[in-house]
């Protein structure tokens, strides 16, 4: 039997001493070194080997998440960026030298060094409560950062498994995991810190921003989704109603990158929808509620934020609409919306429901993508090479999977980030080490170039005509 450890608030009054902590460790110098930062991810990789079954039985009880996505979205997920850092991360801290320097700069020799932003907090959210948390700590170490994770206090199993991790494999002097929910998290804002990674909603993000405004503190910030996805009357939608399907019941919709709801050009509207009942029968052939495969709400508020956009929506119910509150159930539920200013649309709803949305053309779907919200998490146009490309260029996005749902937040080395309302600063891949690196400039005046030097002291008459 898998034991998981009670999850327990950090005492509030605990946290500015815990915070210096860190910050000391980081003031001695210790995480500078390459070989230090590479201790830290290797022995985080064999914690997260060693816990693996912790870390499954968690996120079962935290989301209903299968041992099979568990495994690809959140524990091999982090092994594998791990593994990926840990291969390029020499090269990487290297120093940079200034590109295109004439003859003249060269005897400064000017380059950039890679420094650790400092003592860092990274916030995380409940969807993938370890991807969302452990991605960005990854970073963080990788940069040679001492760090503080909070984990989102609604994933509680899954946070308390992080909390023993990193307690077991790093070292206490620089990384710590406090957990909590709005008191403590208040408390670690009270905080100085060099760099703050926040992973979450607008509402908070903006909290979160504001706070670290006092203190000039940068921001990273990975916000909310309302993703479009548009089908056009030349997509396939076979390919299309599949991967959309597989976009938005992955997590039971608790994915923020994945579409919020999709415009599906009036010719194509009909055969769309066949796809779209044949593949629910296919993905879950006894039902969503007996199968294995599919997630559960995080909790009672959220399982009822859900029902009431359900309730309050104008729309019709084509496939789904049961729930059970008792098990935390909603079944996948598509619905025809008419009215472009409805809340399942415009709103996210960041559970398993999908409106949608009959277009009578692309014209019609991209002023509406732009409309409800001009700066997405991501957007996914179907159609042929003309009508993606138009996509992409007449609108804006953090990231675009062209014929697929998210898949670009899938590639371990492309950046990953909103634009505008939906986030700033990107991790994953290099990204994350570079998120918490600044990049120093750094010049090196040698003795014997004071003669050549003499030109930029004054007085300066007379010396302009040299140039
Ligand atoms: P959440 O409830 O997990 O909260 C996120 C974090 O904020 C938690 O650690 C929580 O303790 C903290 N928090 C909550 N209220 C706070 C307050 N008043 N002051 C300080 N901290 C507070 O997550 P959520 O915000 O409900 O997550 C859902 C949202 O997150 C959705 O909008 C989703 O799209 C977005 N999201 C974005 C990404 C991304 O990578 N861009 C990933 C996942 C989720």
């Amino acid at each position: 039997m898998v034991q998981i450890p009670a999850l327990e608030y950090t005492p509030v009054d605990d946290i500015p001493q815990l915070v210096s902590k860190v910050r000391a460790g980081f003031r001695t110098h210790k995480t500078k070194p390459v070989e230090y930062r590479l201790k830290q991810l290797r022995k985080l990789y064999w914690g997260f080997k060693d816990n693996e079954a912790e870390l499954a039985e968690a996120c079962k009880r935290d989301l209903g998440k299968s041992n099979f996505e568990t495994y690809i979205t959140e524990t091999g997920w982090c092994k594998n960026d791990i593994l990926f850092v840990c291969r390029n991360l020499e090269k990487w801290a290297k120093d940079e030298s200034a590109p295109d320097i004439d003859l003249m700069n060269k005897f400064f020799a000017p380059k950039i060094r890679k420094d650790p932003m400092g003592t860092v907090l990274v916030i995380g959210a409940y969807n993938f409560p370890v991807q969302l948390s452990m991605g960005p700590m990854i970073g963080a170490i990788a940069a040679g950062c001492s760090c503080i994770l909070k984990p989102s206090e609604s994933a509680p199993a899954a946070a308390a498994v992080m909390q023993k991790i990193i307690r077991e494999s790093l070292d206490p002097s620089c990384y710590d995991c406090i957990q909590g929910a709005i008191p403590e998290t208040t408390a670690l804002l009270d905080q100085k810190w060099d760099k703050i990674f926040y992973t979450g909603g607008a509402t908070v993000g903006t909290i979160i921003a504001k706070k670290a405004a006092e203190t000039l503190t940068p921001v990273a910030l990975e916000l909310g989704g309302r993703n479009p996805a548009i089908v056009t009357k030349h997509a396939n939608p076979h390919l299309a109603a599949r991967r959309l399907l597989w976009a938005k019941f992955m997590n039971a919709g608790q994915v923020c990158v994945s579409q919020n709801y999709i415009m599906v050009d009036q010719e194509i509207l009909p055969l769309f929808l066949k796809e779209v009942e044949k593949t629910l029968k296919e993905f879950f052939p006894q039902g969503a509620k007996a199968s294995p495969d599919y997630g559960r709400i995080a909790n009672v508020k959220q399982f009822q934020r859900l029902k009431k956009m359900l309730d309050e929506s104008k729309g019709r119910i084509i496939f789904g609409g049961t729930m059970d509150e008792s098990d935390l159930f909603l079944e996948p539920t598509v619905v025809q919306v008419d009215d472009p200013k409805d809340s399942l649309l415009v709103d996210e709803s960041f559970g398993p429901l999908i409106p949608i949305y009959v277009t009578k053309d692309l014209d019609e779907a991209i002023a509406m993508a732009n409309e409800i919200h001009d700066t997405p998490l991501g957007i996914y146009p179907f159609g042929n090479k003309k009508e993606t490309a138009r996509v992409l260029n007449e609108t804006q996005s953090g990231g675009a999977s062209i014929n697929d749902g998210f898949y670009h937040a899938s590639i371990p080395t492309l950046a990953f980030g909103g634009v505008g309302t939906s986030g700033t600063g990107a991790y994953r891949g290099k990204s994350s080490f570079d998120v918490f690196t600044h990049r120093r400039s750094v010049t090196t005046t040698p003795a014997w170039i004071e003669g050549m030097l003499s030109i930029r002291y004054p007085p300066y008459a007379g010396k302009l005509d040299k140039f």
